[in-house]
């Protein structure tokens, strides 16, 4: 039997939950639902001067706003945690005295300025910078001195010399890599912490993690990851390298393409369905076209449907998500829409009139204000409109409001005194009951609005026209 998987994200709490580490973390959970398996989610804060609290806090919040639910992690610990890297400086210990012991690390206590320098150097010879060597070959006696004095030292590990790392990327098929080109890396800090290529292999191993989804950005770290978990005897997971999420452009993601991080876009008032049908297909091609629901997405997701080209995010298709999101979603979840002005009792009804022309809560506000505020500025191509309607098509709205017309009613009886129909009838009553040239169907809006709000648009209308006659 094929164990089911288990996955996990394993995010750095230094800032906002972006884009790209949220299709990261659905990707990463998708694999993990659609077979049943288990979805972890580990915080990698080893870095005490960046990580924060309230980052953290902003993390959880925006997974269970995605629906991302996880089965082990911060706050729900089980045997295999703590889910907090900065709690688990002893198991790193362990591992790192036993490299250590098998000679598979070593102290190195080259200053900042020394590797520097040494990299200078190699970047001006046209080499890739790695670590030039020295410390490899101290002495143990030396060694023992030098700790003793109380020189700081980092742990760096022993990369073998000639050795071609294989593996199977779930994304990117069969990568090779030459181990000479590596260079020995620092998997103890001089400050006594874990570093990122340590922390995170070792913990993969011991929270039993079998796939790892994460950003291309971490290509290069997996060959130096695989040798250190073979070196400690311990399976490295199955990995699979996501593309970069890039703007329309084509340039590397980021705020002036309009994607913020996922807490702004939900500030925004974009619903979790929209972003995650969006994610959804970044990087990813669903075997169906067309909105997904999340079991949809649960049964529908493949890795190997995992592309390798560069994910274009685009806002437009947002918008289109959203519109989709906005024509589902219950009442329950768009009351968040509906502005204060709004009375308590029409909010369904104003929601029921609006919610096809509606993508953002600026839109409703818009609609709300048009229905029950006062209405905006006419521009030119309005003030046309209402022209061009004639002051007795308005004085026949009128009359039919006082007559109690309801909207077929009142179209009816324009219809009947000015012999307009379809778009030269409806037109000039938008525009005058609206200063808007398209929007929500007017039937409804109508309702809302009343009869005597109505009544001085069309009156206002009228004037209008009277007066550019005159
Ligand atoms: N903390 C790392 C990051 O945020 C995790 C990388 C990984 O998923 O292995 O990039």
């Amino acid at each position: 039997m094929v164990p089911l998987p288990v996955t996990r994200f394993a995010p750095s709490p230094t800032g906002l939950l972006h884009l790209g580490n949220a299709r990261t973390a659905l990707f990463s959970w998708l694999y993990a639902r659609h077979a049943g398996g288990r979805f972890v989610l580990r915080v990698e804060d080893t870095d005490a001067a960046r990580s924060t609290e309230a980052s953290v806090t902003a993390l959880v919040d925006d997974l269970a706003w995605l629906g991302l639910d996880y089965d082990a992690g911060p706050g729900r610990e089980d045997p295999l945690g703590p889910y907090r890297q900065s709690a688990r400086a002893a198991l790193y210990a362990s591992r790192f005295a036993e490299l250590v012991g098998r000679e598979r690390a070593y102290h190195c206590f080259c200053s900042a300025t020394t590797l520097e320098l040494a990299r200078k150097r190699q970047i001006a010879r046209g080499e890739p910078p790695r670590y030039a060597g020295g410390c490899d070959r101290l002495s143990p006696a030396e060694v023992q001195w030098r700790l003793a004095a109380n020189e700081p030292a980092s742990l760096r590990f022993r990369v073998p010399a000639s050795q071609t790392i294989r593996y199977e990327d779930l994304v990117r098929g069969a990568q090779s890599f030459d181990s000479a080109t590596l260079g020995d890396f620092v998997i103890r800090r001089a400050d006594g912490s874990a570093s990122f290529l340590a922390s995170n292999a070792i913990d993969d191993a011991a929270m039993g993690i079998t796939d790892v989804l994460r950003g291309e950005d971490h290509v290069a770290n997996t060959p130096r990851q695989i040798l250190l978990l073979e070196a400690l005897d311990l399976a490295p997971p199955r990995y699979g390298h996501l593309p970069l999420l890039v703007g329309a452009d084509g340039a590397p993601l980021s705020k002036r393409h309009g994607a913020a991080s996922v807490s702004d876009l939900r500030d925004e008032g974009y619903l979790a369905e929209a972003v995650l049908n969006l994610l959804f297909r970044l990087g990813h091609t669903p075997a169906a076209e067309g909105w997904h629901t999340d079991a949809e997405r649960r049964a529908g997701f493949r890795a190997d449907h995992l592309g390798r080209a560069p994910a274009r995010f685009d806002l437009d298709q947002l918008r289109h998500w959203q519109q989709e999101a906005v024509r589902r979603a219950d009442h329950g979840t768009l009351s968040a829409f509906v502005p204060a002005l709004v009375p308590a009792a029409e909010s369904d009804a104003f929601l029921a009139a609006v919610r096809a022309n509606v993508i953002l809560p600026a839109d409703a506000l818009r609609y709300a204000t048009i229905v029950y505020g006062d209405l905006p500025e006419a521009p030119p191509a309005v003030l046309a409109a209402i022209s061009d309607g004639g002051a007795a098509l308005y004085a026949a709205a009128a009359a039919a409001l006082d007559a109690g017309a309801d909207w077929p009613a009142l179209t009816g009886a324009v219809r009947a005194a000015t012999g307009r129909s379809g778009k030269a009838l409806y037109r000039p009553l938008r525009a005058a009951l609206t200063h808007a040239l398209d929007g929500p169907e007017l039937g409804p809006l109508l309702a809302l609005m009343g009869p005597r709000r109505a009544r001085a648009r069309f009156s206002a209308a009228g004037a209008l026209c009277a007066a550019s006659v005159a």
